[in-house]
């Protein structure tokens, strides 16, 4: 845990107990700040007291006493409208901050130096994440991993002169820590998302670009309009990433035929031929985390035995098994079309396990990637919709459960002829209908792969 002794002797309103928020209670009380927390969830409050923490109603406190309110990143800010502790914070005149803002000022005040790797962007963040900090303890670094993937910053180890921090920020967090200064910071791409919190893709992208606007390097991938601009507006040494295909803005790293290249087309990386990062999305996640390892002072041999002994991150186009030629894939965090394009463009020969409860546009917008499906299984509340769609287009099997389903794409696949198919739960729908969660229903298809007879 870091201890927050920046705001010693100080105290501080804190709203939204989930686990960041249970962390960064502990970590200002450990500190030796004085925290008044609360909820709006009952339930919430409850789980707080079990763990020994004293919850007090802010609407009856005076708010006069206290220096800042810390809020949890998931309560809205501005929009839609900003929560009830906002407009009482803004009375009261304190600053507004979250859990990394607390980090950044630890590390400012204990290990200026210590290098901090931040990365963002609307895709591939906890890929990169998870790839930067496996590469640097791979080369045998002291690696702190957090943030939006995992641990909350606060319960890592604190800021170190030869500890790195890898931590990944959700724009909500980036709003939230007006002092956030990376030695490396990372924003891969940015598309319309959480627009509904933050009013404008304008505004979403002007958070975005405070993570790169206060890094010492900044790693931009290009192949967006939006990041093109602000790689355009960066004044501060830079490195931008393009994608071969992808847009048409210059890079210093351009990933081309499977590998990353410097500008003078010389190799920097080999990436093909990983199974934990196959298709193009992936490249632009390695050259991310290239550049930060590079950074950091990692040898090209230390980086290419690091990504190939990247385990990857389950339920993101995960290799599961071979059952002879047949390989099974869990991309069960597909939850929409865009993430179930990424999947579909990495294979041929696809028995593609699909459905749930489905997202506005269904999966139409894939249908120019219809050709690399051999067969589909339409699992789920979307059956009908998704049949409708694939009708006279795709041969598919109204098979209901993932079960009936992943039963008959193997068989399938054993009975097909071509040389390396491919079993891929992408559901492109979100799991509610059927599993808790993405990750529930990814689980079940592992077991389910595992469960299956070797011939
Ligand atoms: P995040 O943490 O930003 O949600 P993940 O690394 O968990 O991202 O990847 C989630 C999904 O997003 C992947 O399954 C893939 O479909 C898609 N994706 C990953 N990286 C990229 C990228 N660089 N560009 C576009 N899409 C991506």
């Amino acid at each position: 845990m870091t201890p927050a002794t920046t705001f010693a002797g100080q105290k501080l309103a804190l709203f939204g107990l989930g686990g960041s928020g249970l962390a960064t209670v502990r970590s200002l009380l450990a500190g030796g700040a004085d925290v008044l927390a609360w909820d709006d969830n009952a339930g919430s409050r409850d789980r707080a007291r079990e763990q020994g923490i004293t919850v007090t109603d802010l609407n009856d406190a005076d708010w006069s006493g206290f220096s800042a309110l810390v809020l949890a990143p998931g309560v809205p800010l501005t929009h839609p409208e900003p929560h009830w502790t906002v407009g009482l914070a803004q009375q009261a005149g304190i600053p507004i901050i979250g859990d990394i803002e607390i980090f950044c000022r630890e590390r400012a005040a204990l290990a200026p130096e210590a290098p901090f790797v931040a990365i963002t962007g609307t895709n591939g963040k906890s890929t990169t994440t998870a790839l930067t900090a496996h590469l640097l303890r791979h080369a045998g670094r002291d690696v702190q991993m957090g943030g939006n993937i995992g641990t909350a910053v606060l319960s890592l180890a604190p800021p170190a002169e030869n500890r790195v921090h890898v931590v990944e920020l959700s724009s909500f967090q980036i709003d939230l820590t007006p002092s956030l200064d990376p030695s490396v910071g990372i924003l891969l791409n940015l598309t319309p998302d959480h627009l509904d919190r933050h009013g404008t893709m304008e505004n979403y992208a002007a958070i975005k670009e405070r993570l790169v606007a206060g890094s010492d390097l900044a790693v931009i991938g290009v192949d967006d309009a939006y990041c093109a601009a602000i790689a355009g507006r960066r004044r501060g040494e830079r490195i931008r990433l393009h994608v071969e295909g992808h847009g048409d803005a210059a890079g210093d790293y351009v990933c081309r035929a499977g590998a990353v290249r410097g500008p003078d087309g010389a190799v920097i990386a080999e990436i093909s031929g990983i199974q934990s990062l196959l298709g193009e999305h992936n490249l632009q996640n390695a050259a991310a985390a290239v550049a930060a390892a590079l950074r950091l002072g990692l040898t090209g041999a230390e980086i290419a035995a690091g990504l190939k002994s990247f385990p990857g991150l389950a339920h993101r186009m995960e290799p599961l098994r071979r059952i002879g030629p047949t390989l099974f894939v869990n991309d069960s965090k597909a939850t929409n079309a865009d993430s179930t394009e990424k999947a579909l463009l990495a294979f041929r020969d696809i028995h593609w396990i699909v459905g749930g409860k489905a997202k506005e546009g269904g999966i139409e917008p894939l249908a120019p990637l219809f050709d690399r499906v051999a067969h589909a299984y339409l699992i789920g509340a979307s059956s009908d919709a998704f049949a409708a769609t694939l009708d006279g287009r795709l041969p598919f099997t109204r098979c209901d459960t993932l079960e009936a389903a992943t039963a008959a794409a193997a068989q399938a696949a054993r009975a097909s002829a071509t040389d390396a198919p491919v079993v891929l739960l992408s559901p492109a729908c979100a799991s509610y209908d059927q599993f808790p969660n993405f990750e529930v229903r990814g689980d079940r298809f592992r077991a389910l792969v595992a469960a299956l007879p070797e011939a």
